[in-house]
């Protein structure tokens, strides 16, 4: 399509969810810059390639999750998406928690994408005030849906693949709703979505993880920093192999926490991986705060 250059521009960390599609987390962010939103390039493998690679295993997992959430808590901005299993008692009456439907979901990653959380919420708000019907959007003019999600960037990039993703289903289902979803397998979820032109991989694990309550482990940005720090995955691991050993790896029944929290110490942690001097990278630079650090120096 048309967005080489798209890419080329700044990224920036974004709502966890989605990213060049070659790159980060769903309500995540980033990788290549010459590719265009959520397309894969060349087929995809889809077999673990690190099958002989024993890292992590289930109690590396475990452990990982309870340093981590000891540290951060559980993040709240993750809650609601949570398998209604997690939450022990009130929440289900709560109207802020109601789900969020799959096909909103969908267009709330399109939207994260390359961009910082904070304007990817923005984008998706001025979305639904400008235009709140599905059918609306389909019908508005490209100018138009651009304005209203300007404030997210790549705005004809992302109108554009929303566009197409609404004509497209519209044609398959007869209607502008994804709910059938619900009842699908992750492979079946998989293919239904990647029938959409600019719907790439990450997207679909975060539309899975976080709006279907499937166990799949999206690999944005941040997790797949500390993957490759603490030898989760060789360090010449790219980011589709290490989607691919992930989830292979990591129990099913933690891969949700275990992702929204990798994803928020990376945000939050400015000692264990990278060199950004991000300023929100502060709540844990206190002394030895930093458990990916500790699991650095003692493997497990
Ligand atoms: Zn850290």
């Amino acid at each position: 399509m048309e967005k080489k250059k798209i890419l080329k521009g700044k990224r920036k960390r974004k709502h966890p969810q989605l990213e060049a599609e070659a790159e980060s987390h769903p309500h995540h962010n980033q990788q290549p810059k010459s590719k265009p939103l959520g397309v894969s390039s060349k087929s995809v493998t889809t077999t673990n390639p690190y099958s002989s690679h024993i890292a992590p295993t289930p109690q590396q997992c475990l452990s990982l999750r309870d340093s981590l959430l000891a540290l951060h808590g559980f993040p709240p901005e993750f809650a609601k998406y949570r398998k209604p299993q997690h939450d022990t008692n009130t929440n289900h009456h709560h109207p802020a928690l109601q789900p969020e439907t799959v096909l909103d979901g969908l267009v709330r990653t399109v939207l994260s994408q390359n961009t910082t959380e904070s304007n990817s919420q923005k984008a998706f708000d001025s979305l639904k005030s400008s235009f709140p019907t599905w059918e609306l959007v389909l019908g508005a003019e490209s100018k138009e849906l651009e304005n209203a999600i300007r404030c997210g960037g790549l705005a004809p990039t992302k109108a554009s693949c929303i566009k197409n993703m609404l004509r497209c289903l519209l044609e398959k289902r007869g209607k502008l709703c994804l709910e059938y979803l619900r009842d699908l397998s992750i492979d079946e979820v998989k293919a239904e979505l990647s029938l959409f032109k600019g719907i790439g991989p990450k997207t679909v694990a975060c539309v899975l993880m976080f709006n279907l309550q499937l166990d799949d482990f999206p690999v944005d940005t941040h997790v797949f920093e500390i993957a490759k720090t603490i030898g989760w995955v060789p360090a010449s691991a790219d980011r589709n192999k290490t989607y691919l050993h992930l989830n292979e790896r990591i129990p099913n029944e933690l891969k949700f926490d275990l992702n929204c929290l990798m994803y928020t110490h990376g945000k939050l942690c400015r000692r264990c991986t990278s060199k950004k001097g991000n300023k929100q990278r502060e709540k844990c630079d206190d002394n030895n705060s930093c458990p990916i650090l500790n699991y650095c120096k003692e493997p497990f």
